[in-house]
């Protein structure tokens, strides 16, 4: 346990948090989409979308009950805005877009997360699906500046055999550099399929010494996060926010050096926490846990990843060298090579060793 610094409570000036570097470990493909690009494939497609997605992208969104019902509306819309990624140039343009969207909020690395199955009928099968996207991610890292990494998802919805064929998939496409798949998850509703059904392809996957990083602890509470851990052997836990209400089991996974991806904005849409105040980022922090703060589907959540650090200051009162905590832990915990993180983690240090310009000490408004 570690005491965390509190924000002053109004900080009219303060660092700049899109200048604070920061990795971004939890990102889906179709739901990194922005809204504008939404609605102009669905026109150029002739599609007419749902008019709750309608909604939703246009600034109301999503107010989710944390039930299967809930989940059941999610899915309907995910599925929707998936309906409309039907061709090999959507889907350089969702990845180009994903990592110039990064780069604007001060993101140096993006560890983006799809499921080729989704769009294999449209380019000639699952291989092809998915080199389409390695292949934009090689490009967009060299045109962003943000090193981009591949992670293979697979489904809860589906059987557990075709985890294996995509674990085998990613275990051939495993590679360190721009745009290589280093990372195998799980994903989907948490209440569906038996989680040790999952453990073989993630074994496959582990041998490719591939970053292990399912969904738990979210939907669910920290007894489904312990078996995920338990037979998953996770690098890092897709939410696992729900850890946080088992004391020795949050001590354990502290312990085990397991890293939480954390996505306040997705927490309260999806019906986890009523309100972002109860998101136990701070109760997280404070036990020693690994942070990555992420912004899991911003097309249907209305809030990318820099929204995710400002709520970190004015939701949870982060002072600016708890925020730079954060974002070291994102950077600690993704999978960049060693020359890239020690260049990130000294950027944070130089962002937290410049003037705050809130102190009084820097340059602002109103000092001659
Ligand atoms: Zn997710």
């Amino acid at each position: 346990m570690r005491e965390l610094s509190s924000a002053p409570r109004v900080a009219l000036v303060a660092r700049d948090l899109r200048l604070l570097p920061k990795a971004h470990l939890h990102l889906h493909f179709t739901g990194s989409m922005s809204p504008d690009t939404l609605t102009e494939l669905a026109a150029d497609q002739g599609m007419r979308l749902p008019e709750t997605l309608r909604e939703t992208v246009a600034g109301d969104p999503l107010r989710l009950p944390a039930n299967e019902r809930g989940w059941f509306r999610f899915q309907r819309m995910y599925d929707a805005a998936r309906a409309v990624v039907r061709s090999e140039a959507t889907m350089r343009r969702i990845v180009r877009e994903a990592a110039a969207a990064d780069a604007a909020e001060g993101s140096r690395r993006l560890e983006l997360q799809v499921d080729p199955t989704s769009y294999a009928p449209f380019v000639g099968g699952i291989t092809p699906a998915l080199e389409i996207i390695t292949d934009e991610a090689a490009s967009a890292s060299a045109a962003t500046g943000v090193e981009v990494g591949i992670i293979v998802a697979c489904s809860r919805m589906r059987h557990p055999l075709e985890a294996r064929t995509l674990a085998r998939l990613a275990a051939r496409h495993a590679d360190d550099g721009p745009g290589g798949v280093m990372g195998f998850g799980l994903s989907n509703d948490e209440r569906r399929g038996e989680t040790s059904d999952f453990a073989a392809a993630f074994h496959i996957a582990a041998r490719a010494d591939l970053a292990l990083v399912p969904h738990g602890g979210e939907l669910l509470g920290p007894g489904h996060a312990a078996q995920v851990v338990a037979h998953l052997h996770p690098d890092r836990l897709g939410h696992g926010v729900r850890v946080g209400e088992d004391p020795a089991l949050l001590e354990r996974v502290v312990a085990d050096g397991i890293a939480f991806e954390v996505c306040p904005a997705s927490n309260v849409s999806l019906g986890v926490y009523a309100t972002p105040e109860q998101v136990p980022l701070r109760r997280l922090a404070e036990a020693g846990a690994t942070i990555a703060l992420g912004a899991d589907d911003p097309l249907l959540f209305g809030s990318r990843l820099l929204a995710q650090y400002e709520a970190a200051r004015s939701v949870h009162g982060f002072a600016d060298d708890a925020l730079a905590d954060l974002a070291r832990g994102s950077i600690r915990a993704s999978r960049a090579g060693a020359g890239s993180k020690a260049t990130m983690l000294a950027d944070v240090d130089r962002w937290l060793a410049a003037p705050d310009p809130g102190s009084g000490a820097g340059e602002h408004p109103g000092t001659a």
